[in-house]
C-alpha cells in the first residue's frame, strides 16, 4: 500500500476549508488510490469548529482517510507536511487600507512560511488561496529560503475555471471543448483572462467569437467581478466553486496537465513574457510529474499586453508595499 500524503489545511474551519476537506479525503485532490493524512491548522477561536467538521470527516468513514491532527501550532501543523494549502485569511474589512490588510496577513503567512520551511516534507508544495493570494504566497516563500521558490503558488485557476464557463456559455460549446486558456497576472480585478490563444473544438477561440467589445465590455468584467456577483446573489461568498478550484490546482500539478492544453496558476517569475522576475503572478503552465513549466513563445497582441502590464504592475506595486513593510 501506499505511503499516506500529509496534506495541511490552513482556515480549515471557514467555508472554503468546510467544501474542501471532504473532496480532499474522499481521493479527488490527489486521485483515487492515494491515501491522506489531514492536518488542521486553525487560530485558537477556529479549533472548536474544526474538531466539528474533523467529527463530519470521520462519519463518513473515507477508505483513503488515515488519520487527522487539529492544531493552532503551525510547527505541528507543518510537520512532515507534502502539500499545504493555505486558505485562512485576514479578509478585508471595510475602511481597512491595502497596507493594513497586507500587514495583518503578513503575520499570518510569514510565520507559516518559516513553520514550513522548518518542519516541511522536502517534496513540499504549496497554494495559497487566502487573499491577496499572489502577495500572501510572496511572503511565506521569502520565508522559506531553503524551500525551492517555485513550490510557492498563488490560485488563479478559480479565475481559469469562470473564464473557460463564461466562454462555453457565450458560444454554445461544452466546456470540455475549451483548452489553452489563460489568466494572467493576480488574482485580483486586474486579472486578465485570455482568450487570443484558447481553443474551441479546434478553433482559435477570438476567432470563433470575433467580437473585441464583447472581450472588452463583458468577458473580462464578468469574470474579474463573479466573486462579488456571487457574494450579491447567494449572500455568502464563493467557497465551494474556491474549494474546487483548489482541487483542480493541486491535481494538475500532481497529475499533470493533458497533452495540447495547459493551466493557469500563480508562479514566481522567471522574467517570462517581461513580468519581473521574483514576483508571483499567473501564467500559462503546463505540469508534468510534479513540475510546471511556462508556456513560451506565445505571441502577445496590444490588447493583451496593456492589460497583462497593467495586472502585473499592480503586483510589483504589492510586492513593493510588502518590501517595506520588512515582510519580505
Ligand atoms: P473563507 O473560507 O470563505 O475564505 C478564506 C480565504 O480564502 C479568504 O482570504 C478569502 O478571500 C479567500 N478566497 C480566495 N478565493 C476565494 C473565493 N473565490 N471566494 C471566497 N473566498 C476566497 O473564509 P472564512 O472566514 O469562512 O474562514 C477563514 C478561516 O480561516 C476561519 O476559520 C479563521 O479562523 C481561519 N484563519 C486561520 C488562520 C490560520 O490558520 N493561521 C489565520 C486566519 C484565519 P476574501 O477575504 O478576499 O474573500
Amino acid at each position: 500500500t501506499r505511503t499516506p500524503v500529509n496534506v495541511t489545511v490552513t482556515g480549515a474551519a471557514g467555508q472554503i476549508g468546510y467544501a474542501l476537506l471532504f473532496r480532499i479525503a474522499s481521493g479527488h485532490l490527489l486521485g483515487p488510490d492515494v491515501p491522506v493524512n489531514l492536518r488542521l491548522l486553525e487560530i485558537p477561536q477556529g479549533l472548536k469548529a474544526a474538531e466539528g467538521t474533523a467529527m463530519e470527516l470521520d462519519d463518513c468513514a473515507f477508505p483513503l482517510l488515515r488519520n487527522i491532527e487539529i492544531t493552532d501550532d503551525a510547527n505541528v501543523g507543518f510537520a512532515g507536511a507534502n502539500v499545504a494549502l493555505l486558505v485562512g485569511a485576514r479578509p478585508r474589512t471595510k475602511g481597512m487600507e491595502r497596507g493594513d490588510l497586507l500587514s495583518a496577513n503578513g503575520g499570518i503567512f510569514k510565520p507559516q512560511g518559516k513553520a514550513i520551511n522548518d518542519n516541511a516534507a522536502d517534496d513540499i508544495k504549496v497554494l495559497v488561496v487566502g487573499n491577496p493570494a499572489n502577495t500572501n504566497a510572496l511572503i511565506a516563500q521569502a520565508a522559506a529560503p531553503d524551500v525551492p521558490a517555485e513550490r510557492f503558488t498563488a490560485m488563479t485557476r478559480l479565475d481559469h475555471n469562470r473564464a473557460i464557463s463564461q466562454l462555453a456559455a457565450r458560444t454554445g460549446a461544452a466546456v470540455s471543448d475549451i483548452k489553452r486558456l489563460t489568466i494572467w497576472g493576480n488574482h485580483s480585478a486586474t486579472q486578465y483572462p485570455d482568450i487570443f490563444h484558447a481553443e474551441i473544438a479546434g478553433k482559435n477561440a477570438a476567432e470563433v467569437v470575433n467580437d473585441e467589445a464583447w472581450l472588452a465590455d463583458t468577458f473580462i468584467p464578468t469574470v474579474a467581478k463573479r466573486g462579488a456577483a456571487i457574494i450579491e446573489a447567494r449572500g455568502a461568498s464563493s467557497a465551494a466553486s474556491a474549494a474546487n478550484a483548489a482541487i483542480d490546482h493541486v491535481h494538475t500539478w500532481v497529475n499533470g496537465t493533458a497533452e495540447g492544453d495547459w493551466t493557469s496558476m500563480g508562479i514566481p517569475s522567471d522574467g517570462s513574457y517581461g513580468v519581473p522576475e521574483g514576483i508571483i503572478s499567473s501564467f500559462p503552465v503546463t505540469t508534468k510529474d510534479g513540475k510546471y513549466e511556462i508556456v513560451q513563445g506565445l505571441d502577445i497582441n496590444e490588447f493583451s499586453r496593456a492589460r497583462i502590464d497593467a495586472s502585473v504592475q499592480e503586483l510589483s506595486e504589492e510586492r513593493d508595499a510588502v518590501r517595506e513593510l520588512g515582510l519580505i
